[in-house]
């Protein structure tokens, strides 16, 4: 039960009065509980003592340079820190989001996994990343179109909340399941789970890799247990029975998964898929050990998976400014204090 969901209860109001707090939380943004208009004055005073309007604290917020996109860094009530990115394009308002404050798998070359694993964020939490931006939107008339889980944290492994986000998502604020896109680096019983229950979410798997060797040089913790032809074989599976795409994120890296065997070697692994390759341009993090691929390597490799008839897109630069702030800023903002 959540706790808007418990303060109803626990006060016995009829069901309307949850309708009425959510609608009121959700649809039209309010900040406070005075703003809740349509509850008598004595049970909004109990809402202010009992449940608190918002569960994210010291919110600071950055915009880049050419003003699309504002990164979010702000702090659960016991102090661990969560990060959001808003991206606006001329067709979309997209939000990225954590499903947790930094990350278990500690892949190599990803700042969240590098800055290891506080907690699991709950539900209010997660949903609380998208309601910031949506306040925000709502006093300029505008509201986010897309919601992304590609932010700190393995989605499969705080499925439940991840999947009640997802309910609220779509049942109280009115987004469509086409509209939201869930990322996994690939934790097959949970991802299995996920595609049962699954309402119709866009899925998202962390690849970064055309064959074991290497996805378990970069991603060792999930890439050990969960081997690269079973993961394939769970999504082709999904696939024929749901006829759906399915997205391959393929981050960039000089030298680790950038050349043209590579490509090949990805193109054989794809083959005859329903999927999308998305190749990021790696952001150069803190360490040095990863580096992003040359401009004229990546074209190559496009060029290869093109010619190989496996669709494909390269993320711009801003989105892959985005994906710098996911796990970033927090790490920079733990380092500098
Ligand atoms: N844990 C989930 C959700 C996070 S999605 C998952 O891994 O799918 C965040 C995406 O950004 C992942 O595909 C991740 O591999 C990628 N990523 C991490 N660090 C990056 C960096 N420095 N540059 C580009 N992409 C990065
Ligand atoms: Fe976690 Fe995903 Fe980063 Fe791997 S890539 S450490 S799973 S957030």
């Amino acid at each position: 039960m959540n706790q808007f969901e418990g303060f109803i209860t626990k006060h016995n109001l009829p069901k309307y009065r949850l309708n009425q707090l959510e609608q009121q939380y959700y649809r039209n943004c309010i900040e406070d509980w005075d703003s809740l208009s349509t509850f008598p004055l004595d049970i909004r005073e109990k809402l202010k003592e009992e449940v608190p309007i918002f569960s994210l604290h010291n919110t600071q917020c950055i915009t880049s340079k050419d003003g699309k996109s504002e990164k979010l860094l702000a702090y659960t009530v016991d102090s661990k820190a969560v990060e959001a990115v808003l991206m606006k394009s001329d067709k979309r308002i997209t939000v990225c989001i954590s499903c947790m404050s930094g990350c278990p798998v500690g892949c190599l070359f990803c700042s969240t996994g590098q800055m290891g694993y506080y907690r699991s964020l709950t539900t209010r939490e997660i949903v609380d990343q998208v309601m910031y931006f949506k306040r925000k939107l709502y006093k300029q008339k505008e509201d986010i179109t897309n919601v992304v889980f590609m932010g700190m944290g393995e989605p499969m492994l705080n499925l439940d909340s991840v999947l009640q986000a997802i309910d609220i998502l779509v049942d109280k604020m009115g987004m469509s399941v086409r509209h939201i896109t869930v990322s996994t680096s690939g934790y097959i019983p949970q991802l299995k789970k996920f595609m049962k229950v699954n309402r119709g979410v866009k899925i998202a798997i962390s690849l970064h890799a055309p064959n074991q060797e290497i996805r378990e040089k970069i991603m060792p913790t999930v890439a050990k247990v969960y081997p690269l032809d079973s993961l394939m074989k769970t999504l082709i599976e999904y696939q024929k029975k749901t006829n759906k795409r399915i997205t391959y994120e393929y981050t960039m890296m000089d030298g680790v998964n950038d050349s043209k065997e590579n490509a090949e070697e990805l193109s054989t692994l794809l083959k005859h898929q329903l999927c999308l390759v998305n190749l990021i341009r790696y952001n150069d993090s803190m360490s040095d050990e990863f580096k992003k691929s040359s401009s004229k390597k990546i074209r190559d490799f496009q060029n290869i998976l093109t010619k190989n008839g496996i669709n494909n897109t390269l993320r711009h630069s801003y989105g892959n400014d985005i994906y710098a702030a996911c796990g970033q800023l927090a790490t920079i903002k733990a380092k500098s204090e």
